[in-house]
This record gives structure tokens, C-alpha cells and sequence, in this order.
């Protein structure tokens, strides 16, 4: 398992030749949609678009999904993408494992526990001043729950969905430090 994160932080600088190997894949959480303005909604497609180009960059378009939508969050998106160019989750059971990134978890985001077949989840959630601290652990609470910290510090961590899955995209695909990682995205 080790040697798998390995490989997944090395990426383009080895031979994928002979190997069979799949990049991690990023979802977005929608099961607290409902909880969100109409503005945090129209800000939250922003940061969904912007997010998946990330991914598109980084690794490929197959590797964004969505999950957890609630109907009123589909015919949401549904409304401003044409077409809609997202793919749905709805199981988690083929990976072997899934980490959710929630900067009130207790430890700390590591490479070193991202194999191949890993699912990484953000929250869905765009809450002006904080409206919805603490919520992200609601969110897929029997999975493992990892921060991101700036120096042992949460809250100067960006905390948009697209610049937190930027930072670990940085991360995973160089030999940066999760510190320059993020600092590279201040
Ligand atoms: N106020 C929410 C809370 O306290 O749970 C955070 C919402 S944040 C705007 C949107 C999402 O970005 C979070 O659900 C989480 O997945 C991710 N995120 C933001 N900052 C993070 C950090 N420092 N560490 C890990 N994940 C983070």
C-alpha cells in the first residue's frame, strides 16, 4: 500500500508502462444543499465548474464525480449546466478507501494514505461566514475524515472547494510538501 501512494505522488516521473494504475478520484458532497442560499448555491456551481476543470488538469475528467444530490440539487445544476457534463456516484463500495476532507478532523490529510483506488470527498458546502461550522463531519461520517492544516492552522487554509482540491492535486502530483502545497496556494 505504501508503494502504491508512492507511485501516485511520483506521478511523471516513473514508467506507468507495466503498471496498472488508476489516479484517485474526487467527489463532491451534495447532501447538505439544502442547507444553502440561493447565493451560496450559484457560488457553489462556480466553485463546481472551476473544480473540475482542476481535476481535468491534474488527472482526467473521469476522475470528478458528484454525489449525494438531492433532486433539488440536480435540476439546480441541471438549470445552469447544458449539458451537464458531471458523472453521478452513488456507491462508494469499489474503492478501497475513501477519505473525506473536513478541517475539523483530527488528523491531518497524508499522501501516504492515498492508494490508487482512492475516493477523495469534498463538502458541498459554500457558508458565508462560517454559517455552517463544523458540518463537514455530517458529511459521510463512518469514513475516515482528514484535515488540511497551514503550519498546524486551519484557518488560513483556503477553504473554496475548488482551492482546497487544487492544493491536493498540487500535493499528490509533485514532491511539494502538504506545507508548499498549500503555500503555493495562498
Ligand atoms: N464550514 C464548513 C465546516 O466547518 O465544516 C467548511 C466548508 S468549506 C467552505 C467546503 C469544503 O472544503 C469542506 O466541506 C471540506 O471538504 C473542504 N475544506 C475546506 N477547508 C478545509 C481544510 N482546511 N481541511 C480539509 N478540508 C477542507
Amino acid at each position: 500500500e505504501e508503494a502504491d501512494a508512492v507511485v501516485v505522488k511520483r506521478k511523471g516521473t516513473v514508467d506507468f508502462s507495466d503498471i496498472t494504475f488508476n489516479y484517485p478520484d474526487f467527489a463532491v458532497d451534495l447532501s447538505l444543499f439544502k442547507e444553502l442560499t440561493e447565493r451560496e448555491r450559484k457560488s457553489l456551481a462556480v466553485q463546481i465548474e472551476i473544480t473540475y476543470g482542476t481535476v481535468k488538469d491534474y488527472f482526467t475528467p473521469e476522475n470528478f464525480y458528484l454525489t449525494s444530490a438531492p433532486d433539488e440539487a440536480l435540476s439546480f445544476l441541471k438549470g445552469i449546466f447544458k449539458p451537464f457534463p458531471f458523472r453521478l456516484l452513488d456507491s462508494f463500495e469499489e474503492y478501497e478507501r475513501v477519505i473525506v476532507l473536513d478541517p475539523n478532523a483530527e488528523e491531518e490529510f497524508t499522501h501516504t494514505e492515498v492508494t490508487p483506488n482512492t475516493l477523495i470527498v469534498v463538502g458541498g458546502i459554500v457558508d458565508s461566514s462560517e454559517r455552517l461550522k463544523g458540518s463537514t463531519s455530517k458529511i459521510m461520517p463512518d469514513f475516515l475524515h482528514r484535515k488540511i492544516t497551514y503550519k498546524g492552522i486551519v484557518s488560513v487554509v483556503p477553504d473554496r472547494i475548488n482551492e482546497i482540491v487544487k492544493i491536493v492535486c498540487d500535493y499528490l502530483t509533485s514532491d511539494l510538501s502538504l506545507y508548499e502545497a498549500v503555500k503555493r496556494n495562498l
